[in-house]
């Protein structure tokens, strides 16, 4: 709210998509929002927190979905280990399955 509205980026938003892609990324290794809260904040620069927090919801929504991620069409999969993957060009998760 404060982010978005009033430009104030006093946190990053840890919803169920931020949990889930930031996890998937290995950006934490947390399970409660709080603590993924902490290390997001220690690796995103301040200026980009709520900006963040939207793009990776938009993500989430879109592409990084809970169930069968659209793996083939993320722009991020080669950076991506997740092991729930459903495509890869990683050469250690070749075996992912469509
Ligand atoms: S490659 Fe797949 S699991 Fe990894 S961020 Fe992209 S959509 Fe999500």
């Amino acid at each position: 709210m404060l982010g978005s509205w009033f430009k104030k980026n006093d946190g990053v938003v840890v919803d169920t998509h931020v949990t889930r892609i930031s996890r998937r990324l290995e950006l934490t290794q947390q399970e409660d929002a709080p603590k993924i809260e902490q290390d997001l904040m220690q690796i995103i620069p301040r200026p980009r927190w709520t900006d963040f927090s939207h793009e990776v919801i938009w993500h989430g929504r879109k592409l990084c979905v809970a169930r069968s991620p659209k793996c083939a069409e993320c722009a991020l999969e080669k950076l991506c280990h997740a092991g729930d993957k459903t495509w890869s060009t990683v050469e250690i998760h070749m075996d992912a399955k469509l």
